[in-house]
């Protein structure tokens, strides 16, 4: 089912989570047990991050490197399949635009079509390791419009391949990604909002949000969008923070705000396991004023803490 079907026919705010497929050499069953504890609460979707290679150089014997391409965790497309063959619930694929051909993304939609699978989340992805700033792949996709043109035009049959002549068409329910500090590449978020409105002109169904901490910035984000006519829903994404390093890390790779009050409660904690406790207090607040504000969904990024994850939606459903 469509995610903008689960919400159209809620009756009371939705649950979401979001997983990153297992590193390679490790089996399915971590994700299930990973996932499992969560399963009581019913969750409307299940998203699947996807991660394209890294290029690493590999010492040999003779002292020489080796370069090669390594995909830590691959297997996005199978994971879904899995997902909704084992919990019998919605998978929703991430899909980006980096490492693959325009050719290649077009096979992955097939596959996933095949599959049943009826969401995407459309992203551009990150610079790859090795380079500075993103760089398309040739033949690829530069951004994520460009991306969400093609499986548009997929929505309507059109293929790469100008000879099919009326190609099947698949039904993609199409989001986005949605920044509240803005994404850290636009100077500012008026260019980052027109971007994203034209990501929703070009069909785009949802948005999801990057991690936040401080709700007045998704508050603020959410009345900026709909003041730009954009109407379609705005799922918050959610993560709690679970050590001191965070301060820096989220910052840093994610370019968000930590808000003082949290870091200072974060700072004054003597163990991880007291950081524990103020990051899923912090996390029941956000999401209990999220929840009053009229937000369709809860989704959160379970990220290798699903208990808790799962304290949070307890206290929160
Ligand atoms: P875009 O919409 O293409 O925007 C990228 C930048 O370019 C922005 O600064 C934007 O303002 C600007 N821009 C947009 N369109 C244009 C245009 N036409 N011309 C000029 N500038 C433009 N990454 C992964 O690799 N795998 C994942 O699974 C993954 N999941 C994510 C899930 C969520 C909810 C979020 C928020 C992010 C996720 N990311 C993931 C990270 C994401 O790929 C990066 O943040 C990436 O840098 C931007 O992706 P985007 O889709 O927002 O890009």
């Amino acid at each position: 089912m469509k995610v903008t079907e689960h919400i159209a026919q809620a009756k009371k705010t939705l649950i979401s989570f979001e997983v990153l497929p297992p590193l390679k050499g490790k089996t399915i069953s971590s994700l299930y047990d990973h996932l499992n504890p969560l399963m009581e609460f019913k969750p409307s979707w299940i998203n699947v991050t996807y991660h394209r290679s890294e290029t690493m150089f590999k010492k040999k014997t003779d002292g020489t490197f080796e370069k090669v391409e390594v995909r830590k965790r691959p297997g996005t497309v199978g994971i879904c399949a899995a997902i909704m063959n084992h919990y019998k619930i919605d998978a929703v694929p991430h899909l980006i635009c980096g490492g693959f051909t325009k050719r290649e993304t077009e096979d992955a939609l097939i596959d996933l079509n095949f599959l049943g699978i009826d969401n995407v989340l459309v992203l551009r992805g990150d610079a790859a390791k090795n380079e500075a700033s993103f760089e398309p792949e040739m033949n690829g996709n530069s951004y994520a419009i460009d991306l969400l043109k093609q499986v548009g035009d997929l929505n309507n049959g059109i293929y790469l391949d100008k000879d099919i002549q009326n190609g099947s068409k698949t039904n993609f329910c199409m989001g986005i990604a949605g920044y509240p500090e803005k994404h850290f590449e636009a100077p500012n978020l008026e260019i980052d909002l027109k971007y994203l409105k034209q990501k929703v002109d070009a069909g785009a169904e949802f948005i999801m949000t990057q991690m936040f901490f401080d709700n007045q910035k998704f508050f603020d984000f959410v009345n900026a969008c709909r003041a730009l006519d954009i109407t379609i829903p705005i799922i918050p994404g959610l993560k709690p923070i679970t050590s001191k390093k965070q301060l820096s890390v989220l910052p840093r790779i994610f370019h968000v705000d930590i808000p003082t009050e949290l870091s200072n409660e974060v700072m004054k904690c003597k163990t991880d396991v007291e950081v524990e406790t103020v990051g899923t207090n912090w996390l029941i607040n956000q999401s209990k004023e999220l929840k009053s504000f009229g937000v369709p969904v809860l989704h959160y990024y379970t990220l290798g803490k699903p208990k808790i994850i799962h304290n949070v939606v307890k206290s929160v459903v």
